[in-house]
């Protein structure tokens, strides 16, 4: 009867619970040693000028290579967050992200390099002298890096931390901009120099109401000096509205996935088809 299919089920979701949570303390447990192995690694998304299709830039996105699976941030950077691992692997990622643009940098290419920070990073009392030792050590320009934070971090954590970043030179971005809780006012005096419109906006971005909040929010942006990025565009029509609203950049499955330095090397110097 239903009492015990009930049962059933509850025992099924329970192991899998229980099976989840045994994965959660394996990953955790093996973070150290991977951290040592360099098995963090960053994949590089490129961001493109929609006026002429031109890398600008990439996002560094973390990645964990384990013997089985390569895993992405949903696996192990809540996580790393939770065991205080996010600190160390943070600055290791950031410090990748930094070399392979002076790389870049070095071979003629002169990209801006948009590397995401946890809210716990952005709290650490000591963010911007690590920031500015890891600039130094790999030699990037400042104005090559761009942190992205969210508005959740800039408002509570990151509070006292972002005109120390913005004094080294370093730009901010808002990430998931339009999904977030911030009044129109605190755009007014984040010291944010650009804004990445959340990919939620985008997927419904040719529906009427949509297209007028987006055309608005772009324009808002730009009054304040900001540049305006649309993530997740996944369609020619999407990213063509997107340009005809006057949106800066654009990022997407679209255009590339995040791939391998090697592999985004490869792209440099192939304009998307426009
Ligand atoms: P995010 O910063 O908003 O990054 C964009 C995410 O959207 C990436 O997922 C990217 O692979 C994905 N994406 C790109 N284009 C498309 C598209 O056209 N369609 C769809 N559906 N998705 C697209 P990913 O790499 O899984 O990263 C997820 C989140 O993890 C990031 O969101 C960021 O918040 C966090 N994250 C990634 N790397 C780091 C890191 O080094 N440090 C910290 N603290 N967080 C990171
Ligand atoms: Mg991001
Ligand atoms: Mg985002
Ligand atoms: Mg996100």
């Amino acid at each position: 009867g239903w009492a015990r299919h009930d049962r059933r089920d509850h025992a099924v979701f329970e192991t899998g619970r229980a099976e989840a949570e045994r994965r959660r303390h394996r990953l955790a447990a093996a973070m150290p040693s991977a951290l040592a192995n360099a098995e963090f690694l960053a994949h590089y998304q490129p961001l493109y000028r929609l006026t002429d299709g031109v890398i600008i830039g990439v996002e560094a996105l973390a990645r964990w290579q384990r013997p089985e699976a390569l895993l992405r941030p949903a696996d192990f950077i809540t996580l790393a967050e939770h065991t205080g691992m996010i600190r160390p692997l943070g600055r290791y990622l950031l410090e990748q992200a930094c070399r392979q643009g002076a790389r870049w940098r070095r071979a003629g290419h002169d990209l801006l390099i948009s590397v995401n920070l946890s809210p716990l990073q952005l709290g650490e009392p000591t963010l911007a002298a690590d920031v500015a030792d890891i600039l130094h050590r790999s030699g990037l320009p400042a104005g090559n890096l761009q942190l992205e934070i969210t508005e959740s971090a800039a408002l509570t954590d990151g509070y006292a931390a972002l005109p120390q970043l913005t004094d080294l030179g370093v730009r901010l971005a808002l990430d998931d901009f339009g999904t977030g809780y911030s009044s129109l006012a605190t755009l007014s005096w984040l010291p944010v120099t650009n804004a990445k419109l959340a990919a939620e906006f985008i997927t419904d971005a040719g529906a009427p109401a949509v297209t007028e909040v987006l055309r608005h929010t772009i324009g808002l942006c730009h009054a304040l000096g900001m540049t305006v990025t649309a993530e997740g565009i996944e369609t020619q029509d999407q990213e063509r509205l997107l340009r005809d609203l006057g949106c800066d950049q654009g990022q997407g499955y679209h255009f590339a996935h995040p791939m391998p330095a090697p592999a985004l090397t490869e792209r440099l110097g192939i304009a998307h088809d426009w």
